[in-house]
């Protein structure tokens, strides 16, 4: 059962109610921006998702979380205990980049165990089955990239990223406008490479047809992957970047016109004050798709705390339109995360959603920060822990303090301004 053209019948069916209920919203909200192409609820249509989220304008923010192991950490247990963490701290989506050890095995664990929508990226599949199997990555085929696709979507995957806009005669480009980085994107890397080697066009590209084929059989959401995103400031949106843009739109429309669900990929590294116009940019040559944002890293010098740089970058993107922020972990750039940096990362770009949440006047967020705001008033600790976006951190404060039970916390003590104001002023309830 394909989504949009359900949507198109006015057909609701169990997914649809249970993302507008979650929103907030009416049933037909989700229906018109699945039809408009303004929305994505991505659910492969053979897999039982028990949390679905909805993607775009006028629905919740939403998170992702990438789990997956290395060619150097192959260790799928602790994956899995990845996926829990990123679970628990809230994560809206999980995307399976695992490119060491046994891939099948590992995506199918982990679309048995995942709650929530799961994403991969078919082409490292491909590149890594290459290199096992004829020793290089160059010697991938354009069949293998289909068939890691069509794997993936048969095993139930909900949406893929394709990095289908790096095309030859951006190649010229990046020629023309060196950059300081290159290519950082992996996908963008290999098909790159591949492109180069062979002297054709990305197949991704020239087969685009039999991606829309594929995807429509199986209700499977296309991520439009941006291979040539920027890797550090200085690249933020050169002439490669918005030529990539400029072809994804094309594609977003193809995609429409057959009636597949798409959303598109952006920076990357920008700089705060370039968020905005990357924002606006998508949203114009895209036709309002929905902008799936990784991070961005809003300075390069935060390594161990770039989960904070991507947090800046992720609520401006956000405030400012983008629908789906893509966490980056404390270790980002430097190793593979592990469970604690998972839920650091996930938590940290909850923050941000909701701070732009509050940005774009979604109720439900509005009155979420009032309940706290009276808890603090009141000094109602379990209220606050309740209400907090990270209630585990917020109660191993509480205990350190050893405050639970008093009128004030360790921080003021008696001076507690709230506890001396409120008994002069008149205050409201809501
Ligand atoms: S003691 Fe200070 S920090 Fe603690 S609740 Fe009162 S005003 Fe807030």
């Amino acid at each position: 059962m394909n989504a949009i053209s359900e949507a198109k019948k006015g057909n609701a069916g169990e997914t649809v109610r249970r993302v507008a209920r979650e929103e907030g919203v009416a049933e037909e909200t989700i229906l018109a921006g699945l039809v408009s192409g303004r929305v994505v609820v991505p659910k492969n249509s053979s897999r039982a998702v028990e949390k679905p989220c909805g993607i775009g304008g006028g629905l919740r923010v939403k998170v992702n979380a990438n789990i997956g192991t290395s060619r150097e950490a192959v260790d799928p247990e602790a994956e899995y205990r990845k996926l829990a963490a990123a679970a628990e701290a809230g994560a809206d989506t999980v995307m399976d980049l695992s490119t060491g050890g046994d891939l099948n095995a590992i995506r199918k664990a982990i679309l048995a165990r995942a709650g929530v929508p799961v994403g991969t990226v078919p082409i490292y599949q491909a590149a890594a089955a290459a290199a096992e199997r004829r020793g290089r990555i160059v010697e991938m085929t354009a069949e293998d990239i289909f068939s890691a696709v069509e794997d993936h979507a048969r095993d139930g995957v909900d949406f893929v990223t394709v990095h289908c806009g790096v095309i030859s005669r951006i190649i010229e480009t990046l020629r023309a406008s060196p950059r300081l980085m290159g290519v950082v994107s992996r996908g963008g890397a290999f098909l790159l490479e591949w492109m180069l080697h062979h002297g054709k066009e990305n197949p991704l590209y020239s087969g685009f047809d039999r991606l829309l084929e594929i995807a429509l059989r199986h209700d499977l959401t296309l991520s439009l992957g941006d291979g040539l995103r920027p890797g550090c400031l200085d690249d933020a949106t050169d002439p490669a970047q918005v030529e990539e843009l400029v072809v994804l739109g094309e594609l977003v429309r193809r995609c429409r016109a057959a009636g597949v669900q798409v959303m598109v990929e952006g920076p990357g590294h920008v700089p705060l004050d370039q968020v905005e116009a990357n924002v606006r940019m998508e949203k114009a040559l895209c036709d309002g798709a929905p902008f799936y944002v990784l991070g961005p890293l809003v300075t390069d010098i935060a390594a161990g705390w770039d989960h904070l740089a991507c947090a800046i970058g992720g609520a401006a993107a956000a405030a400012a339109g983008a629908d789906y922020l893509c966490y980056v972990t404390p270790s980002e750039h430097l190793s593979l995360p592990g469970e604690e940096e998972v839920r650091q990362g996930v938590v940290a770009t909850r923050i941000a959603a909701h701070a732009a949440d509050l940005a774009r006047g979604n109720p439900r967020a509005r009155a979420r920060d009032r309940r706290m705001a009276l808890c603090r008033r009141r000094r109602d600790w379990e209220g606050q822990v309740e209400n907090s976006l990270d209630s585990q951190s917020a109660r191993r404060y509480l205990k350190t303090t050893g405050e639970e039970n008093k009128d004030y916390c360790s921080m003021c003590g008696e001076y507690c301004s709230m506890k001396i104001l409120s008994r002069r002023i008149p205050l409201r309830d809501s």
